[in-house]
C-alpha cells in the first residue's frame, strides 16, 4: 500500500498516527497517510526560518525564476505520476484532469516564473524645490513562512497556485493539503526535491482541520501569513487564529454564484457553457453555477433543453475517456449533498432531473456518487437557493428584466462569480459590471488570463490574487526614499 509521508526540512518524515485515503469511485483504500504533529509542524515552520537566513534566503529572483521553471518542467516529465494521483484521490474524470488540473498545475509555476521575470519596480520620483528630488521605490522583499491550506476539489491546481508566487517572492511554505487528496501534493515535494528547492523552503505536512495540522499552522506565533482556500466557514476560523499575531490573510472561499442567461443569447453555446458551469468536477468548484435564472420567454425551451442534455451525459468510471462526470469527493460530502436534495424536497422544489444516487450494480455502489440534478419552483430565499452545496445540483427560476435580475443575482452574502449569457455587447459590460463579485464572466465561464485579479466580495474571500496581486500578497514591500540634492557638495 502506497504510503504518504510527510516533507520536512528538505527529509521525508514518518509519523506513529495515520489516516486512510479512498477513493470515492469504489471506497477502495488509496494510500496510507501520515499525519503531522504539533511538534512536527513546529519543526517545519523553524525549517522555513533557518531556509530563508542561509541558501534559499541568498537566492536572486533571477534564481528563482530559474528554479520555478525547473520545478515546471520537473512536473511536466512526471506529469502521468501527477494524472494518476489527482484522479485516485478525486474520482475525477481523464479528460477534466488531463486538460485542467495537471496542465494548469505546470501553468501556475512558469507563469509566475513570468511575472517574476518582467515584474516592474514601483518607482517615482518626487520633484523638490530649487533641482533637488527624491526617488521612491519598493524593494520587495519575502514575507517570511507562509501558510498554504488548501481544499480538495483542484488539489494541484489551488495548491501551486499559491505555492509557485510564494516561492516566486522568496519566501519559505508550510504546505497543509486537504486530508481528501494528500497524492498530488505528495508528488510536487518529490519534485520540489529533485528540481532542487533548498532544504525547508518547500515543507509538507499531512492532516486535517481543527486540532490537527491545518489549525497548527494556521496559529503557529511563527507563520507570517496564511493563504488559504476552502469554506467561508473555515476561512473564519483561521482568520480568528491568525488575529492574535495580526497576521496577512489571503482568503478564497465558498460562492453561491449565480448564472443569468438572457432569451438574445446564442441558446447551443450557453448550452454547451452552462453544462460545464454547472457539472464540471461534479458541481465541485467554487465557481460552478447553483442559482440560474433565465428570461421567461425561454424558461421552458431553456428546461427541456437542459434535461436533453443531463439524460445523454456519462456518469461513468473515471478513466474512460468519455466520461462527463465521476463521484463526489467522499461519502461525507455525498451525505451533505443528498441532505440537501432531501431540504430542497421539503422546500416544495420540483425535481426536473437527478436527486437520486445511481445504481451501477457494481462496486461503484460503495463510492460516494449522485446524479446530476435540476431544481426549480423555490422562492429566492429558500435555504437550498441561498446555501452553498457545492454539488451537480442548480436551482432554475424565471426572471422578467435585467434590473430585477441583477438585484435578486446579487442577493446573496457570497460574492465569488457570475456567468451571463447575452449577444447584447452593451447589456454585457453593464450586467457584468453590476455583479457583486470577484469575476464576471460573458458568454463563456471557468476562463481567465492568469495575470488578472482573481478573489470574491462578501463571504467569499478577503483580497486578490493573480499576476501582480499575488506577488504584492506574498511579498513585504519597504518604500526607500533617496532625497537627491541638486548641487553636489564638494565638486
Ligand atoms: P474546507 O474549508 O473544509 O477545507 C479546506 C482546508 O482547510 C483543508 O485542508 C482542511 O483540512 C483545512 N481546515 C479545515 N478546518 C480548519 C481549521 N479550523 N484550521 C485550519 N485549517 C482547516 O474546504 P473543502 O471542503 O476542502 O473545499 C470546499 C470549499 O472550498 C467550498 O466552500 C468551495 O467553494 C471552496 N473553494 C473556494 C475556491 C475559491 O477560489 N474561492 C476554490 C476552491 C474551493
Amino acid at each position: 500500500m502506497k504510503q504518504y509521508l510527510n516533507y520536512v526540512n528538505g527529509k521525508w518524515v514518518e509519523s506513529p498516527k495515520t489516516f486512510d485515503d479512498i477513493s470515492p469511485v469504489d471506497g477502495s483504500l488509496v494510500a496510507t497517510v501520515h499525519e503531522a504533529s504539533r511538534e512536527l509542524v513546529n519543526e517545519a515552520v523553524s525549517a522555513g526560518h533557518r531556509a530563508l537566513a542561509g541558501e534559499w534566503g541568498r537566492t536572486s529572483a533571477a534564481q528563482r525564476v530559474v528554479l520555478l521553471r525547473r520545478i515546471a518542467d520537473e512536473m511536466e516529465r512526471r506529469q502521468d505520476d501527477f494524472l494518476a494521483a489527482e484522479m485516485a484521490d478525486t474520482g475525477k474524470p481523464l479528460a477534466m484532469a488531463s486538460s485542467i488540473d495537471v496542465p494548469r498545475g505546470i501553468a501556475n509555476f512558469r507563469a509566475f516564473a513570468d511575472m517574476l521575470a518582467t515584474a516592474p519596480l514601483d518607482s517615482h520620483r518626487l520633484d523638490l524645490p530649487e533641482g533637488a528630488y527624491a526617488l521612491n521605490y519598493a524593494a520587495r522583499k519575502p514575507l517570511g513562512v507562509v501558510g498554504v491550506i488548501s481544499p480538495w476539489n483542484l488539489p494541484l491546481l489551488l495548491l501551486t497556485w499559491k505555492v509557485a508566487p510564494a516561492l516566486a517572492c522568496g519566501n519559505s511554505v508550510v504546505v497543509k493539503p486537504s486530508e481528501e487528496t494528500p497524492g498530488s501534493a505528495t508528488l510536487l515535494a518529490e519534485v520540489m526535491e529533485a528540481a532542487g528547492v533548498p532544504a525547508g523552503a518547500f515543507n509538507l505536512v499531512h492532516g486535517f482541520g481543527p486540532n490537527s495540522a491545518g489549525e497548527f499552522v494556521a496559529s503557529h506565533p511563527d507563520i507570517s501569513a496564511i493563504t488559504f482556500t476552502g469554506e467561508s466557514r473555515t476561512g473564519s476560523a483561521i482568520m480568528r487564529a491568525a488575529a492574535e499575531g495580526v497576521k496577512p490573510v489571503s482568503f478564497e472561499l465558498g460562492g453561491k454564484n449565480a448564472a443569468i442567461i438572457f432569451a438574445d443569447c446564442d441558446f447551443e453555446k450557453m448550452l454547451d457553457g452552462m453544462m460545464r458551469a454547472l457539472f464540471l468536477n461534479s458541481g465541485q468548484v467554487c465557481l460552478c453555477s447553483e442559482r440560474v435564472y433565465v428570461e421567461r420567454s425561454i424558461f421552458d425551451r431553456f428546461c427541456t433543453a437542459l434535461v436533453e442534455r443531463i439524460k445523454a451525459m456519462k456518469v461513468d468510471w473515471p478513466h474512460d475517456p468519455d466520461t462527463h462526470m465521476g463521484p463526489l469527493i467522499s461519502a461525507k460530502h455525498r451525505d451533505k449533498v443528498l441532505s440537501y436534495f432531501q431540504l430542497a424536497r421539503e422546500e416544495g422544489a420540483t425535481f426536473l432531473a437527478g436527486g437520486r444516487v445511481p445504481d451501477f450494480g457494481d462496486k461503484r455502489d460503495l463510492g460516494a456518487w449522485v446524479e446530476p440534478t435540476v431544481i426549480t419552483g423555490l422562492s429566492d430565499d429558500a435555504r437550498s437557493v441561498r446555501e452553498e452545496i457545492f454539488g451537480p445540483i442548480c436551482h432554475v427560476a424565471p426572471f422578467d428584466n435585467e434590473r430585477e435580475v441583477i438585484a435578486r443575482a446579487n442577493d446573496t452574502r457570497y460574492g465569488l462569480a457570475a456567468t451571463i449569457w447575452t449577444s447584447n455587447l452593451s447589456r454585457a459590460h453593464r450586467v457584468g459590471e453590476a455583479m457583486r463579485v470577484g469575476i464576471s464572466w460573458v458568454n463563456t465561464w471557468f476562463l481567465r488570463d492568469l495575470r488578472t485579479p482573481f478573489g470574491g466580495a462578501g463571504i467569499s474571500g478577503i483580497g486578490r490574487e493573480g499576476g501582480m496581486h499575488s506577488l504584492n500578497f506574498y511579498s513585504e514591500l519597504t518604500n526607500v526614499c533617496v532625497r537627491v540634492d541638486a548641487e553636489a557638495e564638494n565638486v
